[in-house]
């Protein structure tokens, strides 16, 4: 993504009301199999939100790690109770269903969400509530010489234009986790029933004022990144069909072109055989270029009930209505022992 200006680059409603004031900040991060660089992003975190001079909680989910996450998110509970809190999820239901499980235990005014692995630097903190207080709803952020592969960085600029279409608002990069929510805007996107969602697409649609902040980015600390290929494919399509049925239209648009064509070629080929009568010598040759148009309209077709099957699994996920995640264990409220 291109690099941003130091300010806002939408400017807020000038008037500060007094309700702009952040008082409690609420940080959530899904951790899923990050044993490598959790304490140095607990620790990290914990000093920017003590530089702070607010009340905070800090929020670890944990996706259903196999490694010691969970163990180490919990130490640091133990440590300073009331403020880190673990909450454990019993399986893994990927980043935006634990954000969401995140979400459902925040307190404070404003809710901050970032990645684990330290792409998202922690020390921005101060910065993202200085731009809330200014009376944005959401803040956003536009990643600096952006660390990420060729595939990703392609993916992300056609998730951001289709993203601006759906929800009406501009923002140049969608990818980056490190975002702030005022509290209302999660408590609309609690509730919000759908499966498959995109939080901060899902978040500014929500939004009245939204400001974008530029951001560092860093190198992933340790590990490889938790989406394969096939995890991020899914990810578009979840994307893609969470926020527009743009492609069910573009299908009929398509269906519509090609059965005028077609009705244009058989006025023509009746015409011709008529008119001219030079036998059915063309019709005959032309055998393989009707398999070639009729592979391209099958080819259609299959993509046009592929796309309509998409939407049917969709709305079948939402009709069972199932839990979105179920949350094993809140560690860290300084209730327990
Ligand atoms: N993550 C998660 N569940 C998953 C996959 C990822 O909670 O199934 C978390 C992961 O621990 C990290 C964040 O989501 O905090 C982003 O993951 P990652 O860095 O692997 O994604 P990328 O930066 O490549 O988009
Ligand atoms: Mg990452």
């Amino acid at each position: 993504v291109r690099s941003g200006r130091r300010a806002c680059l939408k400017p807020s409603r000038k008037s500060m009301k007094k309700s702009n004031k952040i008082e409690f900040v609420s940080v959530v991060v899904p951790v899923y199999n990050e044993e490598g660089c959790l304490q140095e992003l607990i620790d990290r975190t914990l000093a920017a939100l003590d530089g702070c001079n607010r009340r905070f909680e800090f929020i670890m989910v944990d996706d259903g790690s196999r490694d010691n996450s969970a163990e180490i998110m919990k130490e640091a509970s133990r440590k300073r109770p009331g403020e880190v809190i673990s909450c454990i999820l019993n399986r893994n239901y990927g980043q935006h269903s634990a954000i969401m499980a995140g979400f459902s235990q925040v307190r404070g005014d404003l809710v901050i969400t970032l990645d684990a692995d330290l792409q998202n630097p922690p020390e921005e903190i101060p910065n993202l509530i200085a731009a809330a207080e200014e009376g944005n709803d959401v803040v956003g952020t536009i990643r600096q010489n952006r660390k990420d592969t060729f595939f990703r960085r392609f993916a992300s600029k056609i998730v951001n234009k289709v993203a601006q279409k759906a929800t009406g608002v501009k923002m140049r990069d969608y990818g980056c986790m490190l975002r702030a929510y005022r509290r209302h805007i999660v408590d609309a996107m609690l509730q919000c029933n759908e499966r498959s969602t995109f939080i901060p697409v899902l978040g500014n649609s929500f939004a009245r004022n939204t400001c974008e902040i530029p951001v560092r980015h860093n190198e992933r600390a340790v590990g490889d990144s938790k989406y394969s290929l096939w995890k991020l494919i899914n990810l578009q399509f979840n994307l893609l069909t969470c926020m527009t049925t743009m492609p069910l239209r573009i299908l009929t648009y398509f269906g519509l072109f090609a059965a005028f064509c077609g009705y244009l070629l058989s006025v023509y080929i009746v015409v011709r055989r008529f008119l001219w009568d030079d036998g059915d010598s063309w019709g005959q040759g032309g055998v393989f270029t009707l398999f070639a148009v009729m592979f391209i309209f099958t080819g259609i077709q299959m993509i046009g009930i592929g796309m309509i099957g998409e939407y049917i699994g969709r709305i079948y996920n939402d009709v069972r209505a199932r839990p979105r995640y179920f949350i094993e264990e809140v560690f860290g409220r300084g209730e327990e022992k």
